[in-house]
């Protein structure tokens, strides 16, 4: 007779470290790769006095979620987590070129502090720029951006034109796939600019503040009105799209607002000015302090709760709008709802742990100087280096992306070590903004009781599930389709493609 085998206890499942808001009626309990549930206060003490009982709905969601972690899910949890901060593993895809601080117009909250018009000092001259080409294409990462920023890009055309040629060609000879974005006023725009433009599948975008006089309070241009300028080349350039048999609903201007105090309780006005444009998209943009902005701040800054209060209007009236059947989506919305509703994080760098400074981009001014990104630029034009790396003409991408400054910014950004950060239920999808930080308080870690910028996003966070956790279905619908990946493959200068023969 055989001895009868013990029998093998089941190993108990480990909590996976939850953090919980309470939101409403419920709690939201999220963790580390992003699952998130919705648990009334009896159900959370349960949880984490570790009592869920197997076989119960409750185990069985919490499981499946990852918030219990046994040996028949660890692997499932670890892989989540990897693809989660996938972005890690890319370095930086990001390029932002100031290829002139010369503008034409000016904003009240100009970011990038502008030259006028006559200081062609500040062009970056074609061998600057084909250096940035080339540090830009030794980033690991297979899929490049190169962004043309100023002052305004289009004062500088001739460099910007050489990168897009000599960036395509380098593209092509060494497999990446790369796309030029071209950020403009658009004032500077013609006719023939726009079919380079256009045939060469360069991304526009620009800024709309909202309707004429909105636009035009913040944004001056010298005997003509900014906001004429920017609607007409925005129809013209969405008409040319169409002409070049492109999809409307893929290829057409980007526009985004910058919100100002203006902006408080005209946040109707700012979304029918979007529609009436034909944008798919309004990206409710908080002011940052950088620039001229911070000399501006009296007039046009705001705190967080104000712009809560123009964000519920404005997200209200476009949800709104979405149930009759316009499609138009919110951004920083849709930026929080692909990292809630999806396996994946958009990279969106500003709010991401840790942030994309140096690591995920890195910005270039018009002379060779690097920086850890634009915003770290324009700290600089207000006479502060804290934020410059060095030049292209003696570092390498590996020299930017090991700086000390960068690895600072990074442990600053990376929110698993920041009080307050560490134990929020928003952790697994928020971000900080050391530069920011640094430019309000003083330091580049945040003081999250008194941060502004930390108001907005837990109060964003909170307005979406909030709506997640509700009763109407079809919000949740409109949310879905919020997050939904279009790929726009003809901005792409596909190496790999052209390498093949294509
Ligand atoms: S910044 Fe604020 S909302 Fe975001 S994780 Fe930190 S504490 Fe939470
Ligand atoms: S420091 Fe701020 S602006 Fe710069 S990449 Fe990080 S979050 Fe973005």
């Amino acid at each position: 007779m055989t001895a009868k085998k013990p029998a093998v206890k089941a190993a108990k499942p480990m909590l996976n470290l939850p953090r919980f808001r309470k939101v409403g009626p419920r709690y939201v309990v999220t963790n580390d790769h992003g699952a998130y549930a919705f648990l009334d206060e009896d159900q959370l003490q349960t949880l984490v006095t570790g009592r869920v009982k197997p076989g119960t709905a409750m185990f069985d969601e919490l499981a499946a979620k990852g918030f219990l972690v046994s040996d028949t899910n660890l692997d499932d949890v670890a892989a989540d987590y990897d693809r989660k901060v996938a972005f890690l593993h890319r370095g930086p895809v990001l390029h932002i070129m100031v290829v002139t601080l010369r503008c034409n117009e000016v904003c009240k909250y100009c970011h990038a502090s502008r030259a006028n018009m006559k200081e062609t000092e500040t062009d970056m001259s074609i061998p600057t720029a084909e250096k940035v080409v080339e540090m830009a294409m030794r980033s690991p990462s297979d899929t490049l951006t190169i962004e043309f920023q100023g002052g305004e890009p289009l004062a500088n055309w001739d460099t910007v034109k050489h990168v897009v040629e000599y960036g395509s060609t380098l593209a092509k000879q060494r497999g990446k796939r790369v796309m030029f974005s071209l950020v403009s006023n658009l004032s500077l725009m013609d006719d023939e600019k726009l079919a380079y433009l256009i045939e060469h599948r360069v991304q526009i975008s620009t800024s709309l503040d909202g309707p004429k006089d909105l636009h035009d309070k913040n944004r001056y241009l010298a005997k003509s009105s900014a906001y004429d300028k920017t609607v007409e080349w925005m129809a013209r350039i969405n008409q040319a799209y169409v002409d070049a048999g492109l999809d409307p609903r893929l290829y057409h201007v980007e526009a985004l607002a910058t919100i100002t105090r203006e902006h408080l309780g005209r946040a109707k006005d700012l979304v029918d000015e979007y529609v009436k444009q034909g944008c798919r998209a309004v990206f409710l943009r908080p002011l940052n302090p950088f620039g001229f902005a911070k000399n501006t701040e009296g007039m046009v800054g705001y705190m967080g709760d104000d712009f809560l209060k123009f964000y519920d209007e404005a997200l209200n009236y476009i949800l709104e709008l979405n149930r009759q059947g316009v499609e138009i989506l919110e951004r920083l919305a849709a930026i929080f709802l692909t990292k809630i509703l999806t396996p994946d994080d958009p990279n969106y760098l500003d709010i991401r742990s840790p942030c994309g400074a140096g690591i995920g981009q890195i910005a270039y001014n018009y002379d060779g100087s690097i920086f850890t990104c634009d915003e770290g630029r324009m700290v600089y034009q207000m006479g502060d280096e804290v934020f410059k790396i060095g030049t292209v003409n003696t570092m390498t991408l590996r020299d930017v992306v090991t700086h000390d400054t960068v690895k600072s910014i990074a442990m600053a950004s990376t929110l698993d070590s920041i009080p307050g950060c560490a134990t929020c239920a928003y952790k697994p999808y928020c971000g900080t903004c050391p530069v920011y930080n640094y430019t309000e308080q003083g330091n580049i870690f945040p003081q999250n009781a008194t941060n502004q910028r930390c108001v907005i996003y837990m109060g964003v966070q909170d307005r979406l599930f909030a709506r997640l956790m509700g009763e109407d279905e079809q919000v949740k619908d409109i949310f879905r389709r919020w997050v939904e990946v279009k790929d726009r493959p003809e901005y792409m200068h596909d190496g790999r493609r052209m390498q093949q023969g294509f």
